[in-house]
């Protein structure tokens, strides 16, 4: 255990599953008390476990986020379990693809509700008080396909290239009062939530330099560097984490 976080509160959502669990346990391993959240209370109280018995310090903060209500809820109780928010991680997301003609309004209106909405109104709760401190860290979770044209997802790249966009401006919104926000741009990463797409991850990861799909914890490790002092100078930054996918 390492204590580089070690008096900093991390709210991580969706982290009862695949990319966001990995980050909770990690930013744990490094010092940090982490509020995570899900709807599943059974796996968030199971990393809850996980976490303490490793030595870290967690609480399981359930949250079915489709609105603003739902996000300014979530960052008040996290608030009230382990303090003053210091970091940030807007990682729950879904990620439904399919062809456009298909698509229902309610589908539509789901997607951009986890991906876009509840985002948006975690940091206008919590990124004032993070300015007010004049410290703290947002990172982002977009994709690579907010970077490129992909068929069939168009609904999901068009949430997180809102979101790529809403990091550049809250970088530019927030940094000067000592916030820091970023993203990491994760390519096709083996997650409970990627686990129905059986080989067709391995043949999207195939066209990447590295010709393989990312493991949760990859993800983790950048997500874990943008939230640290080691990245005390990057701000409103898109970091892919994608085995070069985008790069080529
Ligand atoms: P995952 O395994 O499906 O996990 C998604 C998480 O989001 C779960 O913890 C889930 O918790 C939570 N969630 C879903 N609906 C929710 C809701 N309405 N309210 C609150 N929480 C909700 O997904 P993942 O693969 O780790 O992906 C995590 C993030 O990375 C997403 O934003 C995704 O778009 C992005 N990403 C993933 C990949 C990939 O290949 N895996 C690639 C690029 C980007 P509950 O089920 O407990 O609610």
């Amino acid at each position: 255990m390492t204590t580089e976080l070690s008096g900093t509160a991390a709210l991580v959502t969706g982290a009862t599953s695949g990319i966001g669990r990995a980050t909770a346990v990690r930013l744990a391993a490094l010092g940090a008390t982490v509020v995570l959240s899900g709807r599943d209370a059974e796996r968030g109280e199971q990393v809850v476990r996980d976490i303490r018995a490793a030595g870290g310090t967690a609480f399981f903060a359930a949250a079915d986020l489709r609105d603003e209500a739902s996000a300014r809820a979530l960052a008040a109780r996290a608030v009230q379990l382990a303090g003053p928010v210091g970091i940030l991680v807007n990682n729950a997301g879904i990620f439904p693809f399919g062809p456009t003609d298909k698509t229902t309004e309610d589908q539509f209106d789901e997607v951009y509700a986890l991906n876009v909405k509840a985002p948006y109104f975690l940091v206008a709760e919590l990124a004032p008080a993070m300015a007010a401190h004049g410290r703290g860290v947002v990172v982002n979770v977009t994709t690579m396909v907010a970077e490129l044209g992909a068929a069939g997802m168009g609904l999901y790249g068009s949430t997180k290239a809102a979101l790529v966009l809403l990091t550049k401006s809250w970088a530019a919104e927030f940094g000067p009062s000592g916030v820091r926000v970023n993203a990491v741009s994760p390519g096709p990463t083996r997650t409970e939530g990627t686990a129905p797409m059986g080989d067709a991850l391995d043949q999207l990861a195939a066209a990447a330099p590295a010709g393989r799909p990312g493991t949760a914890d990859e993800i983790a490790a950048a997500i874990a560097f943008l939230a640290t002092d080691a990245a005390s100078f990057i701000h409103g930054a898109v970091l892919p984490a994608d085995g070069g996918r985008i790069a080529v």
